[in-house]
């Protein structure tokens, strides 16, 4: 796998010579030696086909094939370059243009109006090696084949544990609360994601005793926080299909009064789309839990179809933004638009907006500019286990804010 800008081979695309030769040389200045040239869509489109190209920079206004239709050559071909997106045209429409290639299944670096500038192209480039090094760990997770037979043995055997991402306030990076993330240590294959073993409770009917199991857990580490002096909020994941279970919300306050847990110190988070299926059924267990003290957050808003009404039912208190709208908003005004209504529509509901998978300070930018309430992400902290995590709030939640307030 390639590991450096260098070792990447790079195809710019553009009618004009001057274009051409300016992007080329930008790519030497940046060390690309493998470095190809196409005048229009077919000569293009013919160098992807001769050779292994990692990054094409397409150009929207070619005379032959124009970048539209290169970009729907590449995905129909299903030729596994991944693509930098430029035109001299305004911004919403390039960026329209690259929603359109992902949508297409094509692996976007970034949509740019001329002239690239070395610092775009760099980002974009270091964007590709990062992606790249990303998809192989996940096909490695996918090849991790467990069975619900070795997870039921986990239950058991004490292989799950929980790691705590922070929740922190956009004004003045305060610790608002931690969201707990199931983590699996399998003693053979490593590493099992919550994207891998969920679905399989959920499918095996293990999602009952996984929840319990997790709960207990994280209701241990809360109570060892308070009893530290510690009162932060406690965030943790429902599966949808724990929503239609009648006993839930009894054995879940039950549980929070033995480990002498605040019902109003937790958040229970539920999917969008958890509450586009049994709407009824998930909305009683949600009123009831709300009517509690606990609080409720709709988790990966803006991946799913629910409607403003649909949301307006639910008796939530939080909505989490999800990374698709917030990651990169700054360089795609489409996605900003509508990430600055979803804001809108949360605050005129009532509801504290969270932006989730902040990684970078652009994306942090903008959600100072919308006015959005909590912010969790890489860029502050990744998920911690929860020695590590009590190490973050002593040492780096304090350098976290220092940098800041430097800004
Ligand atoms: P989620 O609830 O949306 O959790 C956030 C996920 O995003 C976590 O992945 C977290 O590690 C990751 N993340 C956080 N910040 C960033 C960022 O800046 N960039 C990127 N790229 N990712 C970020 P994780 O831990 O792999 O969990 C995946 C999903 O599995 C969770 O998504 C949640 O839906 C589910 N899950 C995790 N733990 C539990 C659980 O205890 N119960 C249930 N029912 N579902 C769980
Ligand atoms: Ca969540
Ligand atoms: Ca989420």
């Amino acid at each position: 796998m390639k590991s450096t800008i260098q070792e990447l081979s790079v195809l710019v695309t553009d009618d004009s010579i001057t274009q051409r030769q300016y992007a080329q040389d930008l790519c030497r200045d940046l060390g690309v030696t493998d470095l190809h040239g196409a005048t229009n869509g077919v000569d293009a489109l013919q160098a992807l086909e001769a050779r292994k190209i990692d990054v094409v920079l397409v150009d929207l206004e070619m005379p032959v094939m124009d970048g539209v239709e290169l970009i729907r050559s590449i995905a129909q071909k299903k030729l596994t370059t991944s693509v930098i997106i430029l035109s001299a045209k305004d911004p919403i429409l390039i960026s329209s243009v690259g929603t359109m290639a992902e949508a297409d299944g094509l692996h976007v670096l970034g949509t740019f109006q001329k002239p690239l500038l070395p610092d775009a192209l760099e980002c974009s480039l270091l964007r590709f090696i990062h992606d790249a090094k990303l998809a192989q760990q996940q096909v490695h997770q996918v090849e991790q084949e467990v069975t619900a037979v070795e997870l039921s043995a986990a239950l058991t055997n004490g292989e799950m544990t929980l790691a705590f991402q922070p929740k922190l306030t956009v004004q003045g990076l305060l610790l608002r609360g931690v969201e707990a993330l199931a983590r699996w240590r399998h003693p053979t294959k490593g590493m099992i994601s919550p994207g891998v073993f969920i679905p399989l409770a959920e499918r095996h009917g293990l999602i009952d005793p996984l929840t319990r199991n997790l709960l207990e857990q994280a209701f241990k580490h809360k109570r060892t926080w308070q009893q530290y002096g510690l009162r932060f909020n406690l965030a943790f994941n429902l599966s949808p299909l724990s929503l239609a279970d009648i006993d839930i919300v009894d054995w879940l306050c039950a549980m929070a009064d033995e480990y002498e847990v605040p019902f109003n110190e937790v958040t229970f988070e539920i999917t969008e789309n958890a509450l586009l299926g049994e709407l009824a059924s998930a909305i009683r267990t949600l009123a009831r839990l709300r009517l509690k003290g606990f609080h409720i957050a709709i988790d990966d808003y803006g991946t799913g179809f629910a409607n403003a009404q649909q949301l307006s039912r639910v008796p939530a208190t939080e909505l989490k933004i999800d990374r698709s709208l917030v990651h990169r908003a700054a360089a795609r005004p489409q996605q900003k638009t509508i990430f600055s209504s979803t804001v809108e529509l949360a605050k005129n509901l009532n509801l504290t907006t969270v932006a989730e998978g902040v990684e970078t300070q652009e994306d942090f930018q903008i959600i100072v500019e919308l006015g959005v309430d909590l912010v969790q992400g890489f860029y502050f902290s990744k998920p911690l286990y929860a020695d590590d995590l009590l190490k973050w709030i002593k040492t780096g939640l304090t350098q976290l804010r220092r940098q800041h307030e430097s800004k």
